[in-house]
């Protein structure tokens, strides 16, 4: 390893900390306590863990979790019914629902129906315009998360080439627009994208985020690249059931300048980023300054 680890776990535990020091404040001189309601439908192991860690998390930096498990049955209208009392609710101010949802519940019609000043994922059409036009958005969470540790480790971005691979909705397309707003220059690449290793070698800024076991080689890296791994894929390896990145970590971190780890990289700012984007909702639902840092 000759490249500068970028510590996602240490980050996010200052980032935390200081989160936690705005609720203390917001509420010592306020009476306002942040409330975070996640909705998780079904019983999918991994959700159950996410969603579980979220609530653990929401509590610990002062706010309030207000958790709403519903069975894997449940109607679209009693669904939507619950968004629409969690909209209506003064103490709710962030509002996620745990994706994926059950096949025969439409999962566009689902965000869209969440208020978007309480829509902390970030998801919303309208904060999906807003982000894409430059605009005050609610910003989706594990791209913001990238987006620290990268204007952390550079300072400013500002002409840098950032190869995104993988255009989601939920990481490459923003992950790509807040780059962009950084003043990067942008190439984003897919599953049909041709010359991928080129590509990739091209870039000051590597994005991975595709979901394929250390996919991405250190010989496909320029030397003194930034590489974030967004990547969370489970593989079996001597028996044993280890988590691993879309970046082959050990050869690339021979190359990069600076690399995110899987695990203690990425994942553990995406809830950081959640309880950041809980604040800045509070906040701006009460017209109260919004703590710097905290957003794009
Ligand atoms: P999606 O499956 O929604 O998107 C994957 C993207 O990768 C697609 O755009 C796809 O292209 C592209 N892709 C697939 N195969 C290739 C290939 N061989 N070459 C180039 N591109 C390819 O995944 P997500 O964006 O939701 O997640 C990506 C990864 O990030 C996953 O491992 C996921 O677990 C992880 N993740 C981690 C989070 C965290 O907190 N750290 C949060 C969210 C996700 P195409 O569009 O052409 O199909």
């Amino acid at each position: 390893m000759i490249g500068h680890l970028l510590d996602g776990k240490q980050f996010a535990s200052n980032l935390r900390g200081k989160v936690a020091g705005h609720v203390a404040e917001l509420t010592r001189t306020h009476g306002i306590t942040p409330g975070l309601a996640v909705v998780l439908v079904g019983e999918d192991p991994a959700s159950q863990v996410y969603v579980r860690s979220k609530g653990k998390q929401t509590l610990e930096v002062g706010m309030a979790s207000f958790e709403h498990k519903l069975d894997a049955g449940t109607s679209e209208a009693a669904l939507l019914a619950l968004i629409d009392r969690l909209n209506a609710d003064p103490a709710v101010h962030g509002i996620l629902v745990q994706l994926p949802l059950p096949s025969h519940l439409d999962s566009d019609l689902v965000i869209n129906r969440i208020s978007p000043a309480k829509d902390v994922d970030g998801f919303h059409i309208s904060n999906v315009g807003l982000l894409g036009t430059g605009q005050k958005a609610m910003v989706p969470c594990t791209p913001l998360g990238c987006l620290m540790l990268l204007r952390d480790h550079h300072g400013s971005l500002s002409g840098l080439h950032a190869v995104v691979v993988g255009r989601s909705n939920i990481v490459g397309k923003p992950m790509a627009q807040l780059l962009l707003g950084d003043s990067c220059t942008i190439t984003i690449a897919h599953s049909r994208t041709n010359n991928l290793p080129e590509i990739c070698r091209q870039a000051d800024i590597l994005v991975a985020a595709v979901g394929r076991p250390e996919m991405i080689p250190g010989d496909w890296i320029k030397p003194g690249a930034t590489v974030i791994d967004v990547g969370i894929n489970r593989v079996e390896r001597d028996g044993k059931t280890k988590l691993v990145g879309d970046v082959e970590f050990g050869s690339a971190a021979a190359v990069a300048g600076a690399i995110t780890p899987v695990p203690g990289g990425v994942g553990p700012m995406t809830i950081a980023c959640l309880l950041a984007n809980t604040l800045t909702a509070t906040c701006r639902a009460h017209g109260l300054p919004e703590p710097e840092g905290l957003t794009a």
